[in-house]
């Protein structure tokens, strides 16, 4: 057994997973109960009465060949989300198990753990130098009931990147006592390359990427786990086997035509571009105190008062993120990068 099935929970290890109905696109579906006509209303190229593929192939493959992974290290879901709730259920026994942070970041690890019945162990990023993860710290608040590490890099909310090398220093020192998932949702938006390429060496080291954010596709519900197969086979065992819909699977594939990936491309320079300037401007903003350096498509910025700085914003018809409950970011508030006449409105709104 290696040391990633040991660190699993034994039941889902030793689980027999549901059969779905066998995927044979040559042949007629008599073996699934579906209705064989399409409804009128069906807007999909395939037909929505049908089941779709099961991790989809073709989408797998692309998906792979845009991490530049291997197929077998890529598990299709919906969206990052879905990869952190099947860790949690795939590692945490109830009551027993726990999971490591370091806050300030986002907040569904801890939902997914406590929903899982998974203790939380935190460890908060050092202030300085600038948000950095405390290697020692974090690997001596590990004790062995701590199956699941998360970081998250570029970090939400703060918008800062974890350094690599920090990051590999950590998984060397987890190996064998605990996954280690790095959660790069923002990672298209950086000045630093994806994990992903150091996964081959690191069996216990997971990377979350997904369309909702670079490429556009939230409302899609699209992203993946990248792990090592021996993980992806055992996620594959607690995943339901259609989590993505023929529509998700149909328009993720559209957005990976290498035309559409060009205007992603595109809207990810755009994106830094405002970054930049609407990080600039703010800092002049009488409202605002400080703008934190992100490597994300959003900016937290820190005001000296918080409350009118989100009433101005509601006035002029926006909303901003209120993240002040989070440890160290009392007067903070989290901006998402929109278009040049929507940051424009939230500077006038602020000037
Ligand atoms: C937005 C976000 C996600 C969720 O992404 P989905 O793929 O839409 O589920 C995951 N992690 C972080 C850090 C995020 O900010």
């Amino acid at each position: 057994m290696s040391a990633v099935t040991r660190l699993a929970r034994p039941e889902i290890a030793a689980l027999a997973p549901y059969e779905p109905a066998a995927w044979e696109p040559g042949l007629v579906r008599m073996h699934a109960n579906e209705l064989p006509w399409a409804c009128a209303q069906d807007p999909s190229q395939s037909g929505l009465n049908r089941y779709p593929e099961p991790q989809p192939r073709i989408l797998r493959e692309r998906l792979a060949a845009l991490y530049q992974v291997a197929p077998e290290q890529v598990l299709l879901g919906r969206g990052s989300d879905e990869g952190i709730d099947l860790m949690l259920r795939a590692f945490c026994r109830a009551g027993q198990d726990a999971i490591l942070i370091c806050p300030p970041t986002f907040g569904m690890y801890a939902v997914a753990a406590r929903i899982q019945g998974a203790a939380i162990v935190s460890v908060p990023l050092r202030r300085e130098p600038h948000d950095a993860l405390d290697v020692p710290a974090v690997l001596a608040a590990c004790p062995a009931a701590v199956k699941l590490v998360f970081l998250c890099s570029p970090n939400n909310p703060t918008g800062s990147l974890l350094r690599q090398s920090a990051v590999l220093e950590l998984a060397a020192g987890l190996a064998g006592r605990a996954m280690l998932v790095v959660d790069e949702a923002y990672v298209e938006f950086a000045s630093q390359p994806s994990l992903a390429g150091h996964l081959a060496r690191h069996p216990h080291l997971v990377v979350l990427r997904t369309l909702s954010k670079a490429y556009a596709l939230a409302g899609a519900r699209c992203g993946a786990v990248l792990g090592s197969p021996e993980l992806i086979a055992l996620l594959r065992r607690i995943i339901p086997p259609y989590a993505l819909t023929q529509l998700t699977v149909e328009t993720a594939l559209a957005a990976l035509a290498p035309t559409a990936l060009d205007s992603a491309r595109e809207r990810i320079a755009l994106v830094k571009r405002e970054r930049a300037r609407l990080a600039q401007a703010l800092a002049q903003c009488p409202r605002v105190q400080r703008v934190w350096p992100s490597e994300a498509n959003f900016l937290l910025a820190e005001c000296g008062d918080a409350d009118a700085a989100v009433a101005a914003a509601r006035r002029a018809g926006l909303l901003v993120r209120d993240v002040r409950a989070q440890p160290g970011l009392g007067t903070a508030l989290r901006i998402s990068i929109g278009t040049p006449q929507q940051n424009d409105r939230l500077l006038e709104a602020w000037s």
